[in-house]
């Protein structure tokens, strides 16, 4: 759905627009800069900065400067200057909280100069990894800090916390490259973990894929389709797969991108054998895998039918972990392989009328916890993301008051696009990424429920 079904933002953003909802008191709704190839990393230079003891500003320096985005000492003055692009700082070093006040004296002068779509990163060590308990109090505060100043940010600019274990500098870079880019725009007020792990930097950052293969669930439309056209556009060979009732949709898919179509319902008996066949055979196994295809069927629990839970249940769920066996079982992912499954915020937060599909999206998380360690001793990793609202077909068929909430009720104040998922599900799906392992991360433009 092309950004354009949202009419409030479009009216918003004309001069007129602007000063009726200034005067109003309605929230600002700014259209967010989205990832065009070529485009320069930032918008404007980057402000980076540092506590004492801190470790990570090298890898910060080195990726701006490869990237080709300029940085400055301090915040231009207001009216001097192009705004900033992004604000980075490295609080790795603080280990007490007192001297946390850093991050007030960094910060308070530059958030008002961040610019339209600006970032604002904050990197810390993993608490659980804090040489001592005043130092895990330090780290943990910094998740506090970083979602409320998210919540200061206007005008599309995001805020996310990185925690990097001690020694995970190197694994570092593609997580930096998301965040900082325009790929992440919908991403704002997370946390990810990055940890020590196999992270090749590929030749080309713009073909990360090149010479790999994906495969895609529910690839036929919506979300699926964006993450199959995002990732051969990648360089990956993609294989598409939806059921046979949307076969053709999904050929249409299949040659847009130069990829291989395979109509399977995946919770047939024999799906699990199917596919692993399929990737065995015409690719000698796969390097990443994305489980997307996922229903919905609500009802509140006391009218909620047996074939509805179950639908529901096995699509997003069962039949899930019976591919994850078997293409585990057969070996066919392997070093540098990458899993991703498709949560969501209701898998979080639950909502009314969704105990089915709850209970399904949070499992997802569950798998996601529990494979985590067994796919780092293959050198490959497990994530997901958890899509907030996304401007589908699912989300256009809501009564309109529904979908009006849903769009506001974030720091954005509107709804993502399949793009947004599709782009984080890249920076999982990257070689860089081996350090990135056991995530869950939200596409929600910082929504206000289960935050
Ligand atoms: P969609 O209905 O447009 O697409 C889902 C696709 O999955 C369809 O093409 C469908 O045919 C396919 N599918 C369903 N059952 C299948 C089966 N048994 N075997 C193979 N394919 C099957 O939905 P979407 O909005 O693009 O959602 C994609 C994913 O994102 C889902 O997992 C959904 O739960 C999740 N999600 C969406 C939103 C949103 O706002 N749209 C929010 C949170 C999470």
């Amino acid at each position: 759905m092309s950004p354009t079904a949202d009419r409030y933002q479009r009216l918003t953003s004309t001069p007129p627009g602007r000063f009726l909802s200034s005067r109003l008191g309605l929230p600002e709704s700014t259209p967010l800069r989205r990832y065009e190839p070529g485009q320069p990393l930032l918008v404007g230079p980057a402000l980076i900065g540092g506590a004492p003891e801190h470790r990570l500003l090298p890898v910060v320096e080195r990726v701006l400067k490869d990237a080709g985005a300029r940085t400055v000492a301090e915040a231009p003055a207001e009216g001097a200057g192009a705004k900033l692009g992004a604000v980075v700082f490295d609080a790795s070093g603080i280990t007490a909280s007192e001297d946390l006040a850093a991050l007030r004296e960094f910060f308070s002068p530059a958030i008002d100069r961040i610019a339209a779509s600006g970032r604002l990163i904050v990197l810390g060590t993993p608490p659980e990894q804090a040489a001592d308990r005043r130092h895990h109090v330090a780290q943990r505060a910094l998740e506090g800090f970083v979602r409320s100043a998210a919540k200061e940010l206007r005008h599309g600019a995001t805020g996310n916390l990185v925690y990097v274990a001690p020694g995970a500098q190197d694994a570092l870079e593609s997580t930096l490259r998301f965040l900082l880019s325009s790929k992440s725009a919908y991403v704002s007020g997370q946390v990810v973990r990055v940890d020590e792990g196999g992270a090749d930097a590929p030749k080309d950052w713009d073909a990360p894929q090149a010479g790999r293969v994906a495969a895609v669930t529910g690839a036929s439309r919506g979300i699926g389709e964006a993450i199959a056209r995002t990732l051969a556009r990648d360089g990956a060979h993609v294989v598409v797969i939806d059921i046979p009732q949307q076969g053709e949709d999904l050929a249409k898919v299949a040659n847009a991108i130069g990829g291989t179509a395979l109509t399977l319902d995946i919770t047939a008996d024999d799906a699990p054998a199917a596919l692993a066949a399929h990737l065995q055979e015409r690719h000698g196994g796969v390097d990443v895998v994305v489980h997307n295809a996922g229903i919905t069927r609500d009802r509140t629990l006391a009218r909620m039918k047996p074939e509805r839970w179950d639908a529901v249940l096995e699509v997003n769920l069962s039949a899930q972990e019976r591919l994850n066996d078997a293409l585990l079982l057969a070996n066919l992912i392997g070093d540098g392989g990458r899993v991703i499954t498709v949560s969501s915020i209701g898998g979080i937060a639950g909502n009314r009328g969704q105990t089915n599909y709850g209970a399904s999206k949070a499992g997802v998380i569950g798998i996601v916890e529990t494979l985590a360690p067994e796919l780092a001793q293959r050198g490959a990793t497990i994530n997901a993301v958890a899509p907030g609202f996304i401007e589908t077909q699912m989300t256009a068929a809501m009564p309109l008051f529904v979908r009006e909430g849903g769009r506001r009720m974030n720091s954005l104040t509107q709804g993502g696009l399949p793009i947004d998922v599709a782009e984080t599900i890249a920076w999982f799906a990257s070689p860089a990424s081996g350090g990135v392992n056991g995530n869950v991360v939200r596409v929600c433009g910082q929504s206000l429920i289960g935050a």
